[in-house]
């Protein structure tokens, strides 16, 4: 029988305690931007949805916290917490309680990894996760608690043994680089802009893993300005025999709405019209190889109409129920030169890695 996606089930992780961050007014992470997102699918009607259920977030399990993070870490972040006093990182403010804050916005990205793995879901949406930045011995780029390590680790102790993070945030998942580099077990695919200019300076297309992850690690730069053309250029080149390869059990996808053309702390010029393609292929190859099981952790999107666009084109793909953006013109088109750019790093993808792994 063919499946619909009107079939799959989706646990949207929810609880007003993820709403208690504060990183001050001024911070691209403004408060009220989770309560902005939930109002936003409520309003939609997305949490009506027969096949959509609201999941209640948990702590993030000190055991795995301890996986993730150094001791020297977790204790400074639990003083500033008490104190309020002292920051993350230069973009990353402390504040009062941000170690409950950090422990729950985390842990809700894992308890929808949890509920896939029981059979009650398919898809969960942690509409607070993606904290990529964060590296074992500290955090940054807002970033406190690194959810994506914390999901691949709970998945590892249930037995997965091929994890696939489909990485599109525009900015380099440079922490979860770091904690799987040399592991097979994970596949991390990063798309994000030049790291010559853009934050966190990393994701260099000759960073393909090492030892037995060598191969692994998967690396693509854009130049500043490139648009849905090239992109999917990009992604119907590298993704689909990637993925063929790999063959994950699960899926952790970042769909990277800080890569529209309205977002301005980065510089790629998408619309949603590339943000539902790259769902669709990624939800459709779930259903091929990791019997649906996948979870999607937000990540940035520091545009409010683009990022809810973003949601809401998300939440439809996987529901299966209509929803459209209104329509959205980037300020160009790709030129001779991005696309001269974009050709000439994919083959340079494709060189490195396609060899390593034999593909
Ligand atoms: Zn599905
Ligand atoms: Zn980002």
């Amino acid at each position: 029988m063919m499946r619909t996606p009107a079939d799959c089930r989706i646990g949207f992780l929810w609880s007003p305690l993820l709403e208690t961050f504060d990183f001050g007014r001024k911070h691209p992470i403004r408060v009220g931007r989770f309560k902005m997102i939930y109002d936003f699918v409520e309003k939609q009607g997305f949490l009506n949805l027969p096949n959509v259920q609201v999941i209640n977030p948990e702590l993030l399990p000190e055991d795995l916290l301890r996986t993730i993070h150094a001791q020297d870490y977790i204790t400074e972040v639990q003083r500033i917490s008490e104190t309020g006093v002292g920051d993350i990182d230069i973009d990353t403010p402390g504040f009062k309680d941000i170690y409950f804050n950090s422990r729950i916005v985390s842990g809700a990205s894992v308890t929808g990894t949890k509920a896939v793995l029981s059979g009650s879901i398919d898809h969960f949406i942690s509409p607070t996760g993606g904290f990529h930045h964060a590296k074992y011995e500290w955090g940054g780029g807002f970033c406190i608690f690194n959810d994506v390590a914390a999901c691949i680790y709970e998945l590892k102790h249930q037995s997965i043994e091929r994890v696939l993070i489909a990485d599109f945030d525009v900015h380099h998942g440079n922490g979860t680089q770091k904690y799987f580099y040399s592991d097979s077990g994970v596949m991390q695919i990063s798309f994000h802009e030049d790291p010559e200019w853009m934050y966190p300076h990393d994701g260099n297309i000759e960073d393909i893993g090492e030892g037995t992850g060598l191969g692994y690690n998967i690396n693509m730069h854009f130049p500043m300005d490139s648009g849905d053309a090239v992109y999917k250029y990009a992604f119907d080149e590298l993704v689909p025999p990637l993925i063929d390869h790999y063959k994950p059990q699960f899926i952790i996808f970042i769909p990277g709405f800080d890569a529209h053309y309205l977002d301005r702390l980065a510089h790629l010029k998408l619309t949603t019209d590339m943000i539902r393609y790259v769902t669709s292929e990624i939800h459709s190859a779930s259903h091929t190889y990791s019997n649906g099981k996948m979870g999607v952790v937000t990540g940035g999107g520091y545009h409010p109409d683009s990022l809810l666009w973003g949601i809401g084109t998300v939440m439809s793909e996987l529901a299966g129920v209509p929803y459209e953006p209104p329509p959205q013109k980037p300020p160009f088109e790709d030129n001779q030169e991005t696309w001269e750019e974009v050709k000439s790093n994919v083959a340079r993808v494709k060189q490195l890695v396609f060899s390593a792994l034999g593909i």
